[in-house]
């Protein structure tokens, strides 16, 4: 079995970093993703920008450079990537990882391919795989999603889209310019708050004019095969629809924290016990990164303010190791 002194749960970019970083330190690491690299961004809307400008989102102060100040998706896989290759990262993809388990003071690292020891793991698994659900009748029909990827597919087509934050204006207005029929279904009496400052007006007045039409206060009841019925304040709708986007967020795998021992606090946020100054957990050891320190607080952090993790743990394994040398 091969032996590590940190193995890192997840190529996202403070996975990344993370490895990085261990590699600047002499230390063997090993990253392992279980989609391709950055999986997340991968997997993001195909035009989608980002909300930080490209400095704000650069790791090790390797200058990020994009075309216009805020980069896009295809931009950020360029950066990302090329740190991987051309620092020559101890990557695997494609392999996911299903256990991580203390023994002694060491790690067991089960994944769908092998298994590996480590001295140290990071966690640094993000929020993007599963999907905050709506649960109504009919969420499980082929014509639901909860990606939302190019506004091609939705040409001519009645879609709703549920949801009023930025993957769901962002994917609204995209629809509506490629041709869509778009309605949009808000929980609250506005478009979020968060919404980027440049893209607000815009929804706003798409919405006023009625090019896109939009039910505030309004929930999906059900979803059938050719209509969808929507509760509003003024009674329950019947509307035909041919696609759902309910693009209400993501959360982090909770259960898997746990099955590692990972304490959650319970006051609905979920929020995993760790200690800033380390990042270390309740576990000795095992540390996390990036965005999974929020808990259901999805949008605490992000690369811009977590990827500071990075040197915070691995300064804090090399004294570790250190100390423990001493002794
Ligand atoms: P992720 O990028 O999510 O990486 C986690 C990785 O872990 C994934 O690649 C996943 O495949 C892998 N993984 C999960 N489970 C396992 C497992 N069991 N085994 C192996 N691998 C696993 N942030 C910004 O700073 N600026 C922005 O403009 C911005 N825009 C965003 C737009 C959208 C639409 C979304 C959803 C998020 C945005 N964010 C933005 C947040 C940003 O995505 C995150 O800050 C960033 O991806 C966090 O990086 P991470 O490495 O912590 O997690």
């Amino acid at each position: 079995q091969e032996n590590f002194d940190i193995i890192i749960v997840g190529g996202g970019p403070i996975g990344i970093a993370c490895g990085l970083e261990a590699k600047k330190q002499g230390l063997t690491y090993l990253i392992i993703e279980k989609g391709p690299i950055v999986n997340s961004l991968f997997n993001y809307p195909i035009n989608m920008q980002f909300f930080s400008s490209s400095e704000k989102l650069e790791i090790d102060e390797i200058p990020f450079i994009s075309k216009e100040a805020k980069p896009k998706r295809n931009e950020a896989l360029e950066y990302y990537r090329r740190i991987v290759t051309s620092n020559q990262l101890n990557i695997h993809l494609f392999e996911k990882v299903h256990e991580v388990k203390k023994e002694a003071d060491e790690f067991l690292v089960q994944t769908d391919k092998s298994a590996y020891k480590g001295k140290h793991i990071i966690v640094a698994t993000g929020f993007y795989d599963l999907p905050n659900k709506i649960n109504v009748p009919g969420e499980d029909l082929p014509k639901v999603s909860h990606y939302y990827k190019d506004p091609h597919f939705y040409a001519s087509q009645k879609l709703a889209i549920v949801g009023a934050s930025n993957s769901a204006i962002d994917a609204a207005l995209e629809c509506w310019r490629k041709g869509a029929e778009v309605t949009l279904i808000i929980r609250g009496p506005e478009v979020g708050q968060r919404v980027k400052y440049w893209v607000r007006p815009d929804i706003i007045n798409r919405i006023k004019e009625g090019s896109i039409k939009a039910y505030y206060n309004s929930n999906i009841q059900e979803i059938k095969e050719t209509e969808i019925i929507v509760s509003t304040p003024e009674g329950e709708l019947e509307l035909q629809n041919d696609f759902v986007l309910a693009l209400t967020g993501y959360m982090p795998n909770f259960e898997f924290l746990e099955q590692m021992g990972i304490e959650l606090s319970d006051d609905g946020k979920k929020l995993p016990n760790y200690n800033p100054d380390t990042m270390e957990t309740n576990i000795e050891g095992l540390f996390l990164a990036g965005v999974i320190c929020g808990g259901m607080e999805t949008h605490k952090w992000f690369i811009e303010n977590s990827r500071i993790h990075a040197p915070i743990i691995i300064n804090s394994i090399v004294e570790k190791m250190q100390l423990a040398q001493k002794s």
